[in-house]
């Protein structure tokens, strides 16, 4: 599954920057809908594709995070609804979920 680090340089000027909005247009951290029909080749794909985003990109806690029985990751995460920023902490939470029906 690939995914991405990066440190993007923004112009100061661009609209919206800074704002929920702005990374929301630049960034979706979702889980892929399941498909109920895989019948079809999207459908298979978009199937592989939940498949590896549950797989890989979700963190699961193990002997390497684990410090006297705490994530030293801060895992478990609260889902949000909403992408957040906050000027406390050094990065943006860029947690977003939508919800199953
Ligand atoms: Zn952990």
């Amino acid at each position: 599954m690939s995914h991405l680090h990066c440190l993007l340089i923004l112009d100061k000027d661009t609209p919206r920057l800074g704002t929920p909005e702005f990374v929301d247009d630049l960034i979706s951290a979702e889980i892929p809908d399941y498909p109920s029909d895989q019948a079809t080749p999207a459908a298979r794909q978009q199937k592989r594709l939940y498949d590896q985003v549950v797989k890989y990109n979700l963190h699961d806690c193990n002997e390497w995070c684990l410090v006297d029985r705490k994530c030293n990751k801060r895992f478990p995460k609260e889902f949000a609804f909403e992408t957040s920023m906050s000027r406390k902490r050094r990065h943006t939470l860029l947690t977003s979920f939508k919800p199953r029906l």
